[in-house]
């Protein structure tokens, strides 16, 4: 991951965000001031306290920001990072409103921040800020389960989030739904199984079913499956690590090179992703990692040549600087805001297509909502119905031997016979939700000309659910 912003010259984050809305609204026409009531912002806090580290006090500043509130709770992750501010969570804010509308989550939008660099503390001192950011959030107003419901983000975890969770069980132990309250947690303080993995899982099945549309796949210049493509990834963090190894270990393709913060390695025959994350894990960066060529100058190695490159580390790293540079022919974004505005037209100029964020990474906010949903019916998934359907399998199964004379093969019977667990059900939800979400992104660029890309096309998906709902509801 970069340690510096590439795009600080250009638009700011949010100018850049505003753009693509207003782009969007020209596009469908809307006249009614449905624009200026989506891109403003409902609210914003800023917090700044005092928590004692190594004996002195030191001052944390940090935001939460609620972009819509259309629908509730508002929603979104709190990340901890060096370099973070109120522009920056209010475009993130805004960008998870219409995540959250592209997938069909119902949500509102929102988005937290803390300046800080969680490598420069210890466990309980990290522990200490969190509970005390999260008594600021709660006592503000900005967090709960009916209202403002955060999850990791960038710098943030299972760990963080079950801290906040008991933070807020602490003070309302009388609530019942109060594990609904943040999601993201561990699944043993009533997390989700697969919500760790789900935004890389989530990317995987948008490209997959990219991939299923063959017309889609010749726009980006590339033939046939993701058999043997080749990957270029940026940031090896839980996005950027699950996408790669996911795509590797269960499509075939090869993950040619990794951008790491100290630079980036290279094997034109595929790296071994799990072997690249626990170098890193052990030594602090891609350097050294054996079999592999590295190139100390990362941000060069956005420019190589390949099939897929999947920016999943900082915003802005994607800027009209390199923009006319870049040889991918397909380009995903993993983080939030990797293609800045100014690349985004170049790109397309240049016949790029960019799987834009707010559906390609929205994986994530989709099983937090499933998580929050299980914490609201205080079980599992799964947990009532899967012997049931075991049984029914296995019914037949024998009804089929009964009727045929014949011995349905292990394999099968092993397939018909299986009950769905949690694991299962939000694979199954994640990917209807991916792939429903690029169907309805391909019929909004059927029905707007001016839609000429994915993005476009995905912005207009939301702003017609979005602006729906305000006329059916009022602002
Ligand atoms: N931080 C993630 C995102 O940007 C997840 C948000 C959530 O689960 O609420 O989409």
């Amino acid at each position: 991951m970069p340690d510096q912003k590439t795009a600080k010259e250009g638009l700011k984050f949010r100018e850049s965000v505003d753009r693509m809305v207003d782009h969007a609204i020209e596009i469908m026409n809307l006249d009614d001031g449905i624009g200026e009531a989506l891109k403003s912002c409902a609210s914003v806090l800023q917090v700044s306290f005092p928590v004692e580290i190594d004996g002195k006090p030191e001052i944390f500043t940090g935001w939460r920001a609620t972009h819509s509130e259309h629908r509730l709770p508002s929603k979104g992750g709190i990340r901890f990072a060096p370099v973070v501010d109120q522009d920056e969570v209010e475009a993130l804010a805004a960008l998870m409103t219409y995540k959250c509308a592209i997938v069909d989550v119902p949500f509102g939008g929102s988005k937290g921040g803390l300046v800080l660099d969680p490598t420069k503390y210890k466990r309980h001192q990290l522990e200490a800020i969190t509970r005390r950011f999260a008594r600021e959030l709660i006592g503000k107003g900005f967090l709960s389960p009916a209202q403002n419901v955060p999850a990791p983000d960038m710098g943030t975890g299972p760990r963080e989030m079950g801290w906040i969770a008991d933070t807020y069980r602490q003070l309302f132990p009388d609530d019942i739904n109060c594990m609904a309250a943040i999601t993201g947690k561990p699944v043993e303080h009533g997390g989700i199984r697969g919500r760790n993995e789900a935004t890389g899982r989530g990317i995987q099945y948008a490209v997959r079913e990219l991939f299923r549309h063959p017309e889609e796949v010749e726009r980006a210049g590339l033939r046939g499956g993701l058999d043997g493509k080749r990957v270029i990834v940026q940031g090896l963090g839980n996005v950027g690590y699950h996408v790669a190894h996911f795509l590797t270990t269960e499509d075939g393709a090869r993950v040619t090179g990794v951008i790491e913060r100290d630079g980036a390695v290279l094997n034109p025959d595929g790296l071994n992703v799990d072997a690249v994350r626990s170098h890193i894990r052990e030594t602090g960066g891609v350097k050294d990692f054996p079999g592999a060529t590295f190139e100390p100058d990362g941000s060069a190695v956005l420019e190589h040549d390949c099939d897929i490159l999947i920016p999943a580390a900082l915003e802005g790293v994607i800027h009209e600087n390199n923009a006319p540079r870049v040889k991918a022919n397909l380009i995903v974004e993993g983080a939030n805001g990797p293609v800045t505005y100014e690349a985004d037209s170049i790109l397309q100029d240049r016949g790029i297509p960019v799987m834009p964020d707010a559906y390609c990474n929205a994986g994530g906010v989709t099983v937090s909502y499933f998580e929050w949903l299980r914490n609201l019916n205080h079980v599992r998934f799964g947990r009532v119905e899967k012997r049931f359907h075991e049984a029914r399998g296995n019914q037949i199964i024998r009804a089929i031997e009964e009727a045929t004379d014949t011995t349905v093969p292990a394999s099968l019977r092993s397939q018909i016979a299986k009950g769905a667990d949690e694991f299962d059900l939000v694979r199954s939800g994640l990917d209807d939700t991916m792939r429903l979400a690029f169907q309805e992104i391909l019929s909004a660029r059927e029905r707007y000309e001016g839609a000429r890309d994915y993005r476009m096309a995905a912005f207009i998906v939301a702003i017609e659910k979005i602006a729906r709902s305000y006329r059916d509801i009022g602002y």
